[in-house]
C-alpha cells in the first residue's frame, strides 16, 4: 500500500501535509497550521478529514484542530504529556507507539525540545517521517522547552532512521538556515552544492521541502557536531556533541 502525500503551503512559511491510505479511504492532516488550505486540499481531491496527528500543541500546528474537528468529526492523535495543550485531542499516544492507519503502520517519537511534548509520526513501510518543528532542512527548531542535551537526544532518534528516509518539516526555512550552516561550516562542498540548489529553488518560488535523513546527515550543521570542519569553525575541537550542538543552536538563535 502506498500512502499519497499533498504538501500544502499555509500562513507565511508553514507547510501542512494530507496523507490518504487508499486501500482503507483514511485521510490525515499532519497538523492544522491553517483550516481553509487544508480544506480546499481535500475538496480537490474528493477525500474526507479522518485524521489530525499533531506534532505539537503551537498556533501554527494546531490551531485549525477545533474547526477541522468540528466540521469532520475527525479523531485527533497527539501527545499524552501533552494532552491539555493539544485541542480536541481524542487518541493520547507515546513514545514508540505503534497504530494503524489503514494498512499502513505508524510510529510515535518523542522529541521533546522545541516543546516538552513535541512528537515526530514515521511510517516505516513509506520511508518518511513527519517531524514538526524538530528537524528542518539544514536546521532544527528553537529551544522554547528544552534543553540542548533534549533537543540533542531527539535529533539523534531522527538520524538512526534510514538515509533515504523522507523527511517533511513544517517551515520553509531552508534558505535562511542555508546561510547560517555556511558560516559555521564553510568549506563542507555538500553544504556548498546545496545551498546552490536552494537558492535556485527559491527563485523560482518552489519548495526546498521535503528532504531526506541522508541529505542532512551531509549538510545539516546542528546534526554533524563530529564534524571537525565544525569544531574547529566554533572553536570546540575536543567538546563533547552535545556541547557542540548547544553552541550552534546559541550561534543560529543569535545569527
Ligand atoms: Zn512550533
Ligand atoms: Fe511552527
Amino acid at each position: 500500500m502506498t500512502i499519497e502525500v499533498v504538501q500544502i503551503p499555509c500562513l507565511n512559511d508553514n507547510y501542512g501535509y494530507l496523507i490518504h491510505e487508499p486501500g482503507s479511504g483514511l485521510t490525515a492532516t499532519i497538523d492544522t497550521p491553517e483550516v481553509a488550505p487544508i480544506n480546499a486540499a481535500l475538496e480537490q481531491r474528493g477525500w474526507r478529514l479522518t485524521h489530525i496527528f499533531n506534532t505539537h500543541h503551537h498556533f501554527d500546528h494546531a490551531g485549525g484542530n477545533e474547526a477541522l474537528k468540528e466540521q469532520w468529526g475527525c479523531t485527533v492523535v497527539g501527545a499524552d504529556n501533552d494532552a491539555a495543550r493539544i485541542p480536541g485531542i481524542d487518541q493520547r499516544v507515546v513514545d514508540g507507539d505503534r497504530f494503524a492507519f489503514g494498512d499502513v503502520e505508524v510510529t510515535v517519537f518523542e522529541v521533546p525540545g522545541h516543546t516538552s511534548g513535541h512528537i515526530a509520526f514515521y511510517l516505516a513501510s513509506q520511508a518518511m517521517v513527519f517531524v514538526g518543528d524538530t528537524l528542518f532542512a539544514l536546521g532544527c527548531g528553537r529551544l522554547f522547552e528544552g534543553s540542548p542535551q533534549q533537543m540533542w537526544s531527539s535529533l539523534q532518534k531522527l538520524m538512526a532512521l534510514p538515509d533515504e528516509t523522507v523527511v517533511y518539516c513544517a517551515h520553509e526555512y531552508t534558505q535562511a538556515n542555508a546561510a547560517f550552516a555556511l558560516s559555521v561550516e564553510p568549506d563542507n562542498p555538500d553544504l556548498q552544492k546545496r545551498s546552490q540548489q536552494i537558492d535556485q529553488l527559491r527563485a523560482k518560488g518552489e519548495p526546498t521541502v521535503p528532504t531526506s535523513i541522508g541529505l542532512e546527515r551531509a549538510t545539516n550543521p546542528f546534526v554533524r557536531p563530529s564534524s571537525s570542519g565544525l569544531r574547529a569553525q566554533i572553536g570546540l575541537e575536543s567538546a563533547s556533541d552535545v556541547e557542540v550542538f548547544a553552541e550552534t543552536r546559541r550561534r543560529k538563535d543569535n545569527f
